[in-house]
């Protein structure tokens, strides 16, 4: 990203080339005056190409070629209202909840359960099982599950898998985490379980059940999740950064437009959140192409000494937020098909022509 250069410095630059052309325009004037003639003869002697060329008639032209920089950022070319009440970006609530929350050793869940449903009741048909009615996720969340196992039966004729873990309350996590491992079973309140977006596959085959690896006919779900919003997230090369060892069957909801940028540039939701920090909105934004549409996606940080964070939106197009459960709202804004991203290069060559 270039800052903008409004350096004085060109001005007087450019000051300085125009008064040393007059001068010389001054100079020609004068010879062409007092002895044109004479100057004509000597020019031709030094270039015959000149012959044509008159003194009296020749024209100083300076071409001065300068970078100057242009206003592309947003908001620079685009309105934005400053809001108020709509969307209400409550640091107690609207932080904690969200498809790209955080939910990790370091940040625990406090969000809420809205729309958390019984998979087996909303499975329509699709080719896959669930344990028991005790698996819920949220019910946007069931449907991608729906379109995904649709698709990946479709592609492979496979219809074992069997969706064995989901949402869980801090109650169930903290009786896993007495039953269990203490160094595999996250905390309780530290679970992704909890946040009804993240589940655990596994693949029955005549009764006997089997772990999940994502390998052979499976392989088409860690290459294609990313399509309904799905990333595998505890990936084997990012334990240093998750904290979690390699779980080929836990995958997690951010969303088609963020888990194709994560899935294409091979991020955790760690390295994510960070990266997303640095596209705040007053900044550079980022773009995705997901789904055959360009989303713009921004960061707003939450307002530590308010309990509103007033957030700058476009005004008449569509977009989503979602708190990031640590410090701030990640903005997705939809621009449709065909959406050209602007120039962040801010460069451009702009020429000045000085002439008699
Ligand atoms: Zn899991």
């Amino acid at each position: 990203m270039e800052v903008k250069n409004r350096n004085p410095k060109n001005g007087l630059q450019k000051k300085i080339l125009i008064a040393c052309c007059s001068v010389l325009v001054a100079i020609v004037l004068s010879f062409a005056g007092y002895g044109g003639y004479k100057l004509a003869t000597d020019f031709n002697k030094i270039n015959p190409k000149d012959k044509e060329k008159t003194p009296s008639t020749a024209t100083t032209t300076t071409v001065i070629t300068t970078t100057e920089s242009v206003p592309q950022f947003w908001w620079e070319t685009n309105s934005f209202e400053e809001l108020s009440t709509d969307p209400e970006l409550n640091g107690q609530d609207d932080l904690h909840n969200g498809e790209l929350l955080l939910v990790n050793s370091s940040w625990a869940y406090c969000g809420n359960s809205e729309d958390i449903s019984i998979v087996y009741d909303f499975r329509d048909g699709a080719p896959y099982s669930v344990k028991d009615r005790d698996v819920k996720l949220r019910l946007s969340v069931i449907y991608k599950l729906n379109d995904m196992m649709t698709d990946f039966n479709k592609a492979t004729n496979q219809r074992k898998v069997f969706i064995e873990s989901a949402y869980r309350t801090k109650e169930h996590q903290q009786q896993l985490y007495e039953k269990g491992d203490p160094n595999l079973v996250a905390k309780p309140g530290f679970s992704e379980h909890e946040t009804g977006y993240a589940f655990d596959l596994a693949v029955l085959d005549n009764d006997i059940r089997l772990d999940f690896t994502g390998e052979g006919d499976y392989a088409w779900i860690p290459q294609n999740a990313h399509k309904y919003g799905f990333i595998l997230r505890y990936a084997r090369d990012k334990v240093g950064l998750t904290g979690i060892a390699s779980e080929p069957w836990h995958y997690r909801y951010v969303g088609v437009t963020h888990a194709t940028y994560m899935y294409e540039n091979n991020l955790c939701l760690e390295e994510y959140i960070e990266l997303i920090k640095t596209y705040k909105y007053d900044k550079e934004h980022l773009y995705i192409k997901a789904d055959g549409k360009t989303f713009e996606v921004y960061y707003v940080p939450a307002d530590p000494r308010a309990m509103v964070t007033q957030a700058p939106i476009y005004e008449g197009v569509s977009y989503t937020y979602s708190g990031n459960n640590t410090d701030g709202y990640i903005f997705t804004v939809d621009r449709g098909e065909g959406f050209t991203p602007p120039d962040f290069s801010n460069k451009i060559e702009e020429t000045v022509t000085v002439s008699r």
